[in-house]
């Protein structure tokens, strides 16, 4: 049972139209009540009814500190499904503290980030994945991606994993009923039963795993690359591509020495482009053709734009670009289509299965169909944002990796003709991290770490 009653200020710490300082807990009506007076002083908070709105004063004894208004929530019906009151005042940092430090006076004491959340998670309104998809749609960083977090806040993701705990738990309780009476339920059949039963939850569970790498771009972004040789136009091609976005690109410090990223956006989909400036000014030789460089680059890329001068022949440089970028996801850019073309477009089709499309950075021809391509590759046909579930979650993937693992192990049993019990141990393990993942057995430390990444007030 909860007994205290926290406050915060749930709106940022700048200065603004409004904010907002939200209390919950069995006493925050009655601390409400103390600092609150209504304009002829009649109304006393203590008594109003749930979801009911109240203009008046909020005072600190004598001192008047704000005009508000004032939201009631009872328990059960609130974010936390405790006793809640929001404070709705002037959204100046002194004014916000000031009402924050009275309620504290009062009673309340300071929530911790992420406490609310966690006590709508410890009380029962919803599971961890939903409290992790609050902080995703905090911090979503474009429409995909909040509408993503969002499905998962109303709980497709929970809704999945406990059918799939349902089966294999399922699984377990007949293994057990057989072995407990041998002469009701014939187990001699059952491996295969099972089997198929556990094959099931497999191609369920990877098919998450499958929507994870999906995810994790459309959360942080397509790590994009642009390789090429010097001058090829690769610097053209991003400051085309930035153009009229330059408002919104931010440069994110890059966890590679002396690279920088920009995010831009195309049809919405977020990509972060390593800025490979770097690589043409360092003084090593080798490094000037940037292959070398590029390559580490390309290793973990999601997307590699691959920029070709088309003005000049193909070369040694250009067959071992190719090479490197055999098995990745790639696009090949034949620039500079409005000088006499030296290297041409089949030229390129004969060397590789990538997409090879015309066009020139520095005049700004062929860049729609070059971002047409680009929403094909990534949303085309084989993604749809509708229905969907989207793991985006490092911590979901990993359970959702173990759980596997475990249930193959139950495969290999049953074909090794290995007896019931053993079954039973791996098909507990799978039906637990699973469990870790929804938080119906999460231990306290992974629920701190959870919800210490919230920000105040949420
Ligand atoms: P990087 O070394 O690959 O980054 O290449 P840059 O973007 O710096 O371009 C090298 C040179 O090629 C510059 O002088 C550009 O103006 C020129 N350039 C880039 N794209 C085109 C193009 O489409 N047409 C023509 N004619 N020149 C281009």
């Amino acid at each position: 049972m909860i007994k205290d009653t926290i406050a915060a200020i749930s709106t940022g710490m700048t200065n603004s139209g409004i904010g907002k300082v939200r209390m919950s807990g069995p006493q925050a009506l009655e601390i409400a009540d103390k600092v609150y007076r209504s304009p002829k002083g009649k109304t006393h908070l203590l008594h109003a009814d749930s979801h009911t709105i109240h203009y008046g004063y909020i005072y600190d004894g004598e001192q008047l500190i704000d005009e508000v208004l004032v939201l009631i929530m009872r328990a059960p019906r609130s974010y936390t499904t405790e006793d809640m009151v929001e404070i709705d005042c002037h959204g100046g940092v002194v004014v916000m503290k000031k009402i924050l430090e009275t309620a504290i006076k009062y009673g309340a004491r300071p929530a911790e980030p992420g406490e609310f959340t966690k006590r709508a998670f410890l009380n029962g309104r919803i599971d961890l994945t939903q409290a992790e998809a609050v902080i995703d749609v905090i911090n979503a960083k474009n429409e995909y991606a909040l509408s993503s977090s969002v499905k998962q806040l109303r709980g497709n993701v929970l809704e999945k994993i406990r059918q799939i705990r349902k089966n294999i738990i399922g699984n377990v309780a007949f293994i057990e009923a057989a072995m407990d009476d041998p002469e009701h339920i014939n187990a001699d059949d059952f491996g295969e039963e099972l089997k198929v039963s556990v094959e099931e939850n497999i191609k369920a569970i990877q098919k998450l795993l499958d929507s994870a790498d999906n995810g994790r771009m459309i959360r942080e972004g397509i790590k994009t690359v642009i390789v090429g040789k010097p001058n090829a136009g690769k610097s053209s091609l991003l400051n085309s591509l930035v153009g009229d976005e330059r408002a919104i690109v931010t440069d994110i410090a890059g966890t590679t020495r002396d690279t920088l990223e920009e995010s831009i956006n195309i049809h919405g989909i977020p990509l972060n482009i390593v800025d490979t400036a770097g690589i043409r000014e360092t003084q090593d030789v080798v490094e000037k053709i940037g292959v070398t460089k590029a390559k580490t680059f390309a290793q973990d890329a999601d997307l590699i734009i691959y920029v070709v001068d088309g003005s000049t022949p193909l070369d040694e440089n250009d067959r071992e670009i190719m090479d490197m970028i055999r098995d990745k996801k790639a696009v090949i850019l034949l620039n500079k289509i409005d000088l006499d073309l030296q290297t041409t477009k089949e030229m390129l089709e004969n060397m590789t299965q990538h997409p090879v499309l015309e066009i020139s950075a520095a005049n700004q021809q062929g860049l729609e169909d070059f971002e047409a391509l680009i929403r094909d590759m990534f949303f085309g046909g084989k993604l749809s944002f509708n229905d969907e579930i989207y793991i985006t979650n490092i911590r979901h993937k990993e359970a959702l990796s173990q759980a596997l693992e475990s249930l193959n192990l139950v495969l290999d049993s049953i074909c090794a003709g290995m007896p019931e019990d053993f079954f039973s141990i791996d098909l507990m393990n799978a039906y637990d991290v699973l469990g870790g993942m929804i938080g119906e057995s999460a231990g306290e430390d992974l629920i701190d770490t959870i919800f210490s990444d919230f920000c105040m007030g949420k």
